[in-house]
């Protein structure tokens, strides 16, 4: 972005805080609220009123996700309790305000003031640069949770989406010996054409025995009890689905499974970068709404 505006960061975990120092490295004013307990260079304004951040914002940056408690603003790295209808309350309507992972409640709450919220969470470049980091994060559970290398491993992917793609490619580059299994006719061509090996997902009875780890990324139950009979004890099972997830946890605690549920990896795996990501969606967002602007 090339003018310098004034952002108010509020709220939200280390990427925000990280992205309000990048964002000031950039040359834009930066000024947060409820962001106290990160160590914050002498650049960016931390202030302690939130009227001080929001009143003299272009954009307001609110946290990934924005609700903490319902109804709250999600403040993990401070001790300030906000209703999030206290800050709507202060936004002007020609301010832009983003935030991360809008749910309906939020969205009314937004509603009442007239504002309009725009959830960078919902961006396709997010969700791809943050597959980066799902995968990158995946990788390092699957390395601390088993006692092989990955290297020669026999892997399985289930799903061939966003972070699907992202972390055969990345566990190929291990050494591994990577299978992936998808719905579609097409994505299990793709998965031949990158020279892993494809597997149906509505399909995987009596396959599934022989790895060593196996990474599920569908956000629908794929891996039931009957499935989980067949995978031997040393498996690995991983779960990186969003809820209602893809491994039935249960089933494999009574079969004495390892299997592991892990969510948010992003955040916990590099929240720097993904600060930066979100930085960078910002700024999309912003342009298009410039350049939409010319055109109205
Ligand atoms: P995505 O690009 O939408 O990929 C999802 C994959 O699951 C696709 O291959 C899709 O197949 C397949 N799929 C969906 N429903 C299915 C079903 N009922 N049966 C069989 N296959 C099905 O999503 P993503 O970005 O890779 O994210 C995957 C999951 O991880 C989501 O739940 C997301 O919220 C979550 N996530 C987790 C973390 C973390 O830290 N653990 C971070 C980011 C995202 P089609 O293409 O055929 O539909």
């Amino acid at each position: 972005m090339n003018k310098a505006i004034t952002f108010a960061v509020v709220g939200g975990d280390l990427r925000q805080a990280k992205m309000a120092e990048i964002l000031s490295c950039d040359g834009h004013r930066v000024l947060t609220f409820a962001l106290e307990k990160s160590e914050m260079p002498p650049y960016v304004r931390q202030v302690s009123d939130i009227r001080d951040a929001i009143c003299p914002a272009d954009c307001i940056i609110l946290p990934l996700p924005v609700t903490g408690k319902a109804g709250f603003l999600n403040t993990p790295l401070s001790a300030e309790v906000c209703p999030l209808d206290e800050i709507f309350r202060l936004i002007r309507k020609e301010q832009t305000v983003c935030a991360g992972r809008v749910c309906d409640d939020t969205r009314e709450v937004a509603d009442k003031y007239g504002l309009e919220i725009i959830d960078y969470f919902a961006r396709e470049e997010l969700a791809i640069l943050n597959a980066v980091c799902t995968a990158e994060g995946a990788i390092a559970i699957a390395m601390d949770n088993t006692a092989i290398t990955l290297c020669n491993a026999k892997i399985l992917v289930l799903g061939f989406g966003r972070i699907g793609k992202i972390l055969a490619h990345r566990l190929r580059g291990l050494g591994a010996d990577v299978h992936v299994s998808a719905r579609s006719h097409a994505d299990r061509a793709w998965i031949k054409a990158y020279g892993y090996k494809p597997m149906n997902t509505s399909d995987l009875g009596g396959k599934l025995k022989c790895f060593d780890v196996i990474i599920n990324t569908i956000p629908a139950p794929v891996v039931d009890e009957d499935l989980l009979r067949e995978v031997n004890k040393n498996c690995l099972l991983l779960d990186l689905a969003s809820k209602p997830g893809g491994i039935d946890f249960s089933a494999a605690a009574r079969l004495g499974l390892h299997a592991i549920w892990a969510l948010s990896l992003p955040g916990e795996a590099a929240p720097f970068t993904s600060g930066e990501i979100i930085r960078e969606t910002i700024y999309n967002i912003l342009h298009e709404k410039e350049e939409s602007s010319w055109i109205t």
